[in-house]
């Protein structure tokens, strides 16, 4: 039997064909976090029967009372804060400051979306007829299904679970076969705080799992965090059943920098948001799109700052930058600035696997700069998912924007500036659904609404009250009196 364990129905249980698999950790593979049920279609036939059954009850219960187990759940998270941070960097590879940070992030939503059961507000609206009462009313979906990546492996499961269960659906979640660890705490975490058995349902695995999921005829909505590539298919099976969708998927996100910009500042921005968390987030900043007379004084002040980050296992103390999820991701993100060397653009920082020392043991890459990176480059247009900052000199604001939204993605972007004009044309014209001021393109808040557009997203926002939007289902009551 595994380490850890599936749940469904309130138990915790092996999968049906009792095959494992093993989760490591990224700092160092000879380090084995754990082993998983290796899942298949029988157990996430089980997980739906379990929160069909459960859901009917859960629903009837008042929203606010459901928040209670929420807020509970928070209690208790926020008391085992250390404990899950120390896990989540050993299973997924960021610091530890990063980890506690991701943990205390958790610990607001659950507050947040504990709080939205006392705000699952309908509408009155004047009807246009003698004596006819209309009003709107959120009902839930039912059974809902949550497919979650490894880089945020307890915030993501927590931002599509927590919606979904305060708004009266059951939930199956499947967490990435690579960071599997934190969802599992989770999980214990709501069933302690009195979740009943059945709503929440955790199927772990790979290869199989996820696609029964979206398959299943009674599951009603699927929320999806991943690879573009993956999220079309979730998208399309979707469509086939007619159920709804939500995808976050990958980005290209810009930071402008302005010749008006503090340029330490703007150096600094760009920093923290494409080498924070190795660079796996999606909101990270993957092109710094410079005004030309700028563009060499900035890229001497970011490289200084790359070449000064300390990388290392996220455990150890003063480290910034952590491995890469796994070997092949980071092989995948040195092979994609070697293409870029080979297409033209200069390599002024990193470039390289590390792999001295401790180093070796694990899936280092070192904090990467690229010099005169051109838009029609594979490294200008494609999501790498690591701690690589091209640089792209523009001839002015108008150019910036161009090439800033030149990319078949739209998640988040940045711009640098001291102008006002300049900032509110920019959050009015670049093609993004999250727009940064002097601020890094990564770090979003709970409470407000997350998403992208273009290929970047689909479907309604996720967090803030907006996720509630995806998870219910309005009803129009016309009632004469
Ligand atoms: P994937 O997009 O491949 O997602 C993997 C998850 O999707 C697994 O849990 C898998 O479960 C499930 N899945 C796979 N196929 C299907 C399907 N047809 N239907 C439903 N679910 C399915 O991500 P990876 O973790 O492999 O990461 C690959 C790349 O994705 C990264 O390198 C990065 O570029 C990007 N990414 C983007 C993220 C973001 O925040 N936007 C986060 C993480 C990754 P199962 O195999 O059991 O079906």
């Amino acid at each position: 039997m595994s380490d850890y364990l599936n749940l469904i129905a309130g138990q915790w249980q092996p999968s049906v064909t009792g095959r494992t698999f093993e989760n490591r950790n990224p700092a160092d593979e000879g380090d084995l976090v754990g082993t998983f049920p290796q899942s298949s279609a029988d157990d996430v036939a089980a997980a739906v029967a379990a929160a069909k059954a459960a859901q009917p009850a859960w629903a009837a219960m008042p929203a606010p009372k459901r928040g209670d187990v929420i807020f509970k759940a928070a209690n208790l998270l926020e008391a085992r804060a250390d404990a899950i941070a120390r896990e989540m960097t050993r299973e997924e590879g960021k610091t530890l400051p990063e980890a506690r940070g991701e943990v205390g992030r958790t610990v607001n939503i659950l507050r947040y979306y504990g709080g939205e059961g006392a705000r699952l507000f309908g509408r009155v609206i004047p009807s246009e007829r003698d004596r006819v009462f209309m009003h709107t009313l959120r009902s839930p979906l039912g059974v809902v299904g949550a497919i979650t990546p490894w880089n945020f492996p307890i915030a993501i499961p927590a931002w599509k679970s927590c919606p979904a269960l305060i708004s009266g659906n059951a939930v199956v979640l499947k967490p990435s076969e690579l960071a599997p660890l934190c969802a599992t705490r989770l999980a214990e975490i709501l069933v302690e705080a009195g979740l009943p058995a059945g709503v929440l349902n955790v199927v772990h695995g790979s290869g199989e799992a996820g696609g029964a999921i979206v398959a299943h005829e009674h599951v009603r909505a699927i929320s999806f965090t991943g690879s573009e590539a993956t999220g079309g298919k979730v998208a399309e099976a979707c469509g086939r059943r007619k159920v709804r969708v939500q995808l976050e998927m990958g980005g290209k996100n810009p930071t402008i920098v302005l010749a008006d910009a503090d340029l330490d500042e703007a150096a600094s921005i760009v920093l923290n948001a494409a080498f924070g968390s190795t660079g796996q987030r999606c909101t990270a900043t993957s092109r710094a799109i410079v005004e030309r007379s700028v563009v060499e004084a900035f890229s001497e002040k970011l490289v200084a700052k790359a070449r000064a980050m300390k990388v290392g296992p996220g455990l150890d103390a003063g480290i910034d930058v952590g491995p890469s999820i796994n070997a092949a991701h980071a092989d995948r993100v040195v092979t994609e600035v070697a293409a870029a060397a080979s297409a033209g653009a200069t390599v002024l920082a990193g470039g390289t696997r590390l792999t001295e020392g401790v180093l070796g043991k694990g899936h280092f890459v070192a904090p990467t700069v690229l010099g005169n990176v051109t838009p029609q480059m594979t490294i200008a247009q494609e999501e790498v998912f690591g701690p690589v900052a091209a640089v792209m000199p523009a001839d002015d604001f108008e150019h910036a924007l161009a090439l800033a939204n030149d990319v078949r993605f739209g998640l988040s972007a940045t711009i640098c500036t001291r102008s006002l004009s300049h900032a509110l044309q920019f959050a009015q014209r670049i093609e993004a659904g999250l727009v940064m001021v002097n601020l890094p393109s990564a770090g979003v808040e709970y409470q407000v609404a997350f998403g992208g557009s273009k290929a970047s997203s689909l479907g309604p926002r996720e967090q803030g009250p907006e996720a509630i939007d995806f998870y219910t289902t309005l009803k129009t009551v016309y009632m004469k009196y």
